[in-house]
């Protein structure tokens, strides 16, 4: 059994301090049963805790570490950049130099902002697509996260496209009203919310592959369905890339599936382990954002020195081949866990774009919100705990999707597929 002692001293400490004794909520371990582990280091694939304990990460910060943990090239630029001062308040070439890379890739983005969070990109996007259109209330889809806004932090209401209510006390109801929800990769569903609030959508905002109830990738045509109908009635659409941008492929979610939004959030890979979020879509949209246009967003970090180069230097570290080499290390785990759920008859369901894996402890398929709840939890939280004592280290939830990095190797698949045999065949049914 691993020792987890300073850890468990640590979180004690931690309870009086902070709320939960983290400073996000995810990080506390509840659904697992565990006390949470603090992390002391990393290194390319792998992590050790506080206690000395070593494990091949998965969870790479929640997705932004594509290179892996303090990858070279980026800690040199960092060192360099943080030598010459780590922020002005004033513009720098490093901020020129991320924006045009995004420009570059992400086919819908002529301009960019900058902002600090993923939070901040969807609040900010949302904003201008209000502003633009003139309209008030939203579309948003059941079991997709855009961060903790009050706009977004809203859950359905029964039937079928819903005004939705309040996810957290604190979110007035008056502003719940203005966001339907509506059940992902259901097209029907949004037709019916634009036959009855076409006039008023301002935006559709969307995760292109939902990685926040699981690892959910569109269905057939939804995503082209969603371009068609907001097209035809005159409401932006928000493609939510904070979690696939640069993740699921080389040019996004929106260029691996070939529909193009007219705004894009973005966050995680495009900081590079460092805090950054950006929006940014159409020329004649983004010019409507201040100090060009009237729509008012700012941020005294925004297009950090430090963040601007943790991205940079990520993505220009990036290339096609880089997610060709990260996508057969996900087939060949996929192909581990598929093995040892039959050797062990394990109810299992594996989705999957790029290096976003979602594993579901059920028989059925995994479509939307309401499919993915039929997990088995129980089973869940055994594996996770059987992970961490074979040193492997999962995001500790079953509505979370697994990230692989390119420092991943071979010998780490193999490793944590013989980790998943041991942990299926513990599972106590
Ligand atoms: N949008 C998506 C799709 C996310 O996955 C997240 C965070 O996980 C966010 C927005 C919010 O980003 P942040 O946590 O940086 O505020």
């Amino acid at each position: 059994m691993k020792n987890f002692q300073n850890s468990v001293d640590a979180y004690k400490e931690a309870v009086d301090l902070m709320p939960g004794g983290v400073n996000s909520p995810v990080r506390a371990f509840k659904s697992v049963g565990m006390s949470p582990i603090f992390m002391e280091q990393g290194k390319g694939s792998k992590i050790v805790d506080i206690d000395g304990n070593e494990y091949i990460d998965y969870v790479l910060s929640w997705g932004p570490l594509i290179l892996g943990h303090a990858d070279e090239r980026v800690v040199e630029k960092l060192k360099e950049t943080a030598a010459k001062g780590t922020s002005f308040g004033a513009p720098t070439i490093l901020e020129n130099k991320l924006a045009q890379l995004v420009i570059d890739r992400v086919p819908s983005i002529e301009m960019v902002r900058m902002v600090n969070s993923g939070t901040e990109a969807t609040m900010s996007a949302l904003r201008l697509a209000r502003g633009y259109t003139g309209r008030d209330k939203i579309l948003k889809f059941e079991g997709n996260y855009h961060g903790h806004g009050d706009s977004l932090l809203i859950k359905a209401g029964s039937g079928v496209a819903t005004l939705g209510l309040p996810d957290s006390p604190g979110v007035p109801e008056s502003i719940a009203r203005n966001t339907i929800t509506v059940p992902y990769n259901d097209v029907e569903s949004v037709r019916y919310a634009f036959e009855n609030f076409g006039d008023d959508l301002a935006a559709v905002i969307v995760e292109p592959v939902s990685g926040n109830m699981g690892v959910v990738p569109p269905q057939g045509n939804f995503l082209q369905e969603l371009r068609n109908l907001t097209e035809e009635n005159g409401t932006v659409l928000i493609f939510d890339e904070v979690m696939t941008g640069f993740r699921v492929g080389y040019n996004c979610a929106q260029g691996h599936f070939g529909v193009t939004p007219d705004l894009t959030c973005l966050g995680k890979v495009i900081g590079g382990g460092l805090p950054v979020g950006a929006y940014g879509g159409k020329r004649e949209i983004m010019e409507k954002v201040a100090p060009v246009g009237s729509i008012y967003q700012a941020g005294t970090l925004s297009g950090n020195p430090l963040a601007m180069t943790a991205g940079y230097e990520t993505l220009n570290a990036l290339s096609e081949s880089s997610y060709d080499d990260i996508n057969q290390k996900v087939e060949r785990l996929m192909e581990g866990f598929r093995q040892a759920a039959e050797e062990f008859s394990i109810p299992l369901q594996i989705n999957r774009a790029g290096s976003m894996v979602g594993v579901f402890f059920t028989d059925e398929p995994v479509i939307n919100y309401e499919t993915a709840q039929n997990s088995n939890l129980d089973y869940f939280a055994q594996y996770y705990r059987a992970m961490i004592e074979e040193g492997v280290f999962l995001p500790p939830s079953q509505f979370e999707g697994l990230f692989l990095s390119t420092a991943h190797s071979d010998e780490d698949i193999t490793k944590t597929i013989e980790a998943v045999k041991k942990a299926f065949a513990k599972i106590n049914k």
